[in-house]
């Protein structure tokens, strides 16, 4: 039976180390780290989002701001007030909550936060830089999963890594980050590392995943995982999540792994909820924290 990964522990352990560097750094002269959300239009799973991630600022001591804008905004506007932001000295780290209404650009958007502030490390230097191996902001996401990886002291050193899903939030830097050389400045894993994708044959896909130690999943489907495709005493770290319907007509969060199944084969399995998600919340202080660190740093060199 896979030993159960929990994130919502690890997470909170995270925040609790957090907490006392923000301590620290208020203690040592700076103002406290500060982070703002910009928050376009009104769709309920964006706000959720968003509020966590601000009810944990709140809790490890980073100031907190919410600009909501309606969903009709110009483009320039949102651009205009990233700019704003970039300029203002007390903001430290800046999102922007994906999706975007329709009429914006996603790429300009990302592009527009500058890069030192870009705690999502959506901007495309920042992603440039991440697959350079060089300092940067990485995705909170991939930077959680490692992160899971490490503190649960699995093996990534040669071993085989399967990433399931490409997207470029998560799939692509999720697979540089396996891959990377752990000597550099990301501090990588250093595994061999198979991509699949919507286009890789259910064939393959089996057949991949039953070669890997590792197997990170994002794809969004419900149970894609099953568990002849697992080998024995692997790690599964499930990323996905997606809102269904159980039998008895309740709605509930599920991952694409089949999780009741493939528990009995992993050696290591995270939950859904409570596994990967709570860290992605966690990357994102740090990403603010490190923020606010370089900043001051900048600030004294001036
Ligand atoms: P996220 O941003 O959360 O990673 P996306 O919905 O943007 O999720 O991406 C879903 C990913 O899942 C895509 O890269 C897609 O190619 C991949 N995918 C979809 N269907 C399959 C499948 N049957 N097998 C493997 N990968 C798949």
């Amino acid at each position: 039976m896979a030993q159960l990964i929990d994130g919502k522990a690890i997470a909170a352990e995270i925040r609790a180390e957090l907490r006392k560097e923000v301590e620290d750094f208020v203690a040592a002269g700076n103002r406290a780290p500060q982070l703002t959300a910009i928050l376009v239009g009104e769709d309920p799973a964006s706000q959720t989002y968003v509020s966590n991630k601000m009810k944990a600022a709140a809790e490890i001591g980073i100031n907190s701001v919410t600009k909501r804008i309606s969903a009709d905004t110009k483009e320039q506007e949102l651009l205009d007030l990233i700019h704003q932001l970039n300029k203002e000295d007390t903001v430290d780290g800046i999102l922007v909550q994906l999706p975007l209404p329709p009429h914006m650009h996603e790429r300009v958007v990302c592009n527009a936060v500058a890069c030192e502030k870009d705690v999502d490390g959506f901007n495309e230097i920042n992603v440039g830089r991440m697959c350079l191996d060089m300092k940067s902001m990485i995705p909170c996401t991939p930077l959680g999963v490692q992160e899971l990886i490490k503190r649960s002291n699995i093996e990534t050193f040669g071993k085989n890594a399967v990433v399931v899903g490409r997207s470029k939030n998560v799939g692509m830097p999720m697979a540089m980050l396996l891959s990377s050389d752990g000597k550099n400045e990301t501090s990588a894993m250093d595994a061999t590392v198979t991509v699949c994708h919507r286009y890789t044959p259910r064939s393959e896909l089996e057949k991949y995943c039953k070669l890997a130690d590792i197997i990170v999943t994002a794809t969004g489907i419900p149970s894609l995982i099953k568990s002849n495709m697992v080998k024995e005493g692997a790690c599964v770290i499930d990323v996905g999540i997606t809102r269904i319907t159980d039998e008895n007509g309740k709605s509930k969060l599920v991952g694409d792994v089949d999780f009741n199944e493939v528990k009995k084969v992993a050696g290591h399995i995270t939950p859904v909820p409570g596994g990967v998600g709570p860290m992605t919340v966690a990357m994102l202080m740090k990403n603010t924290i490190t923020a606010a660190k370089n900043l001051a740093e900048a600030k004294k060199s001036h």
